[in-house]
């Protein structure tokens, strides 16, 4: 089969290199005899394999000692309900900002555990822009401050990290995970699933700083609970083994990359091949989203007459450009471009989008 390209927005496009060292490594990993589907949580071998995952992003995030780090399940929708239940902390009020499909689903989940405060919402302008922070309208003394640093059905991204003040900030970070530098020292807590950019579904990634741990709300089941998670290494009960397996290969895979900086690099001349193919069509293509804010993961973007999408997706599948269609509550087109996605995918599919403007304009 000749190569494609895969634009899922997830689960999506994992380094081909880790693929291969996947396969490599699957029925045998280190001379075992094993594969790691196979092995005990509680071995030393997967042992080493979970430590060195941790260490890993730790050392990509620059990770201080007073956070822990958490490999769960659930995904970060799970999420949306374990954050309040750990970190309202008898507080009366979450901060949210709200920018589209998975602020809203997180603001919904969180209303059930204390009220909450929109401090800014673009839904004004369909969720085009990331609203102002000089206009936001804090709490005086809100439990947390909790944004989505991509929204990724609306490709809309802060290209700033919020300052919260003494206000722990709380980052849903699924589709933009590890694409970019993080101060995570700005962040009380940071989640996000893995399935976007960092591995296979499955896991669930969690930085939370530790003294915000064990104060849960009263009833809170033992699994909900971060410092159970914490206290018992992500091994309380079984983790998702083979994704934390392959999510560390991929970690291990950025760093040889030369870390966030470089990857962050290359995402910015990747996104920016697409976005300059769209602005310079002349009407053909269209980004619904302000400038500052596109996102660099995921790409959505309309052919403006509509008639022509069934084609569009037609065409691109004929060149082994995939997954193109746009999210079913939005319509149009998405390029997804996580970390994995390589440049020669991006560079196809710009030059599909001018061969086909220029067939069908
Ligand atoms: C995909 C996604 C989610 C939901 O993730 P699940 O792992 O399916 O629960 C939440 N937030 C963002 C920003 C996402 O992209």
């Amino acid at each position: 089969m000749s190569p494609v390209f895969n634009f899922s927005a997830g689960p999506a496009v994992l380094p081909r290199e880790v693929l291969i060292e996947v396969q490599k490594e699957l029925m045998d990993w280190h001379g075992t005899g094993m594969s790691v589907m196979e092995m005990s949580h509680r071995g030393k071998e997967f042992m080493q394999i979970a430590a060195e995952a941790e260490e890993d992003l730790r050392s990509l995030m620059g990770i201080g000692k007073n956070y822990k780090v958490l490999f769960l399940q659930g995904g970060a929708s799970t999420q949306f309900a374990m954050v309040p239940m750990n970190l309202v902390r008898g507080k009366k009020v979450i901060d949210f900002v709200d920018t589209g499909h998975w602020s809203k689903l997180a603001i919904k989940e969180a209303r059930k555990f204390a009220d909450v405060n929109i401090v800014a919402s673009s839904e004004d302008r369909a969720y085009a822009y990331v609203p102002a922070q000089e206009a936001w309208k804090r709490s005086a003394d809100a439990a947390y401050l909790h944004y989505t640093s991509n929204e990724t059905i609306g490709g809309v991204e802060y290209p700033f990290t919020p300052d919260a003040g003494d206000t722990p900030l709380v980052c849903d970070v699924s589709s933009n995970f590890l694409s970019r530098p993080v101060e995570v020292n700005k962040f009380g807590l940071i989640y996000g699933g893995a399935q976007k950019n960092i591995g296979p579904a499955g896991l669930t990634v969690v930085i939370v700083r530790e003294d915000l741990l064990g104060q849960v709300v009263p009833g809170t089941p033992t699994m909900f609970d971060y410092k159970i998670h914490a206290d018992g290494d992500s091994m309380y009960n079984t983790p998702p083994t083979f994704a934390i397996y392959v999510a560390g290969l991929v970690f291990k895979w950025i760093l040889k990359q030369g870390g966030l900086k470089a990857i962050e690099q290359r995402n910015i001349e990747k996104a920016a091949l697409l976005y300059e193919v769209i602005d310079n069509s002349g009407d053909f293509y269209a980004c619904p989203v302000d400038k500052p804010f596109r996102s660099r993961m995921n790409v959505p973007f309309r052919l403006t007459d509509e008639r022509l999408d069934d084609e569009f997706i037609k065409e691109a599948k004929v060149r082994n450009l995939l997954q193109l269609k746009g999210h079913r509550s939005v319509g149009g087109m998405r390029a997804s471009i996580y970390n994995a996605m390589p440049f020669e995918g991006v560079k196809a599919l710009a030059n599909f989008m001018q061969d086909f403007a220029k067939n069908h304009g």
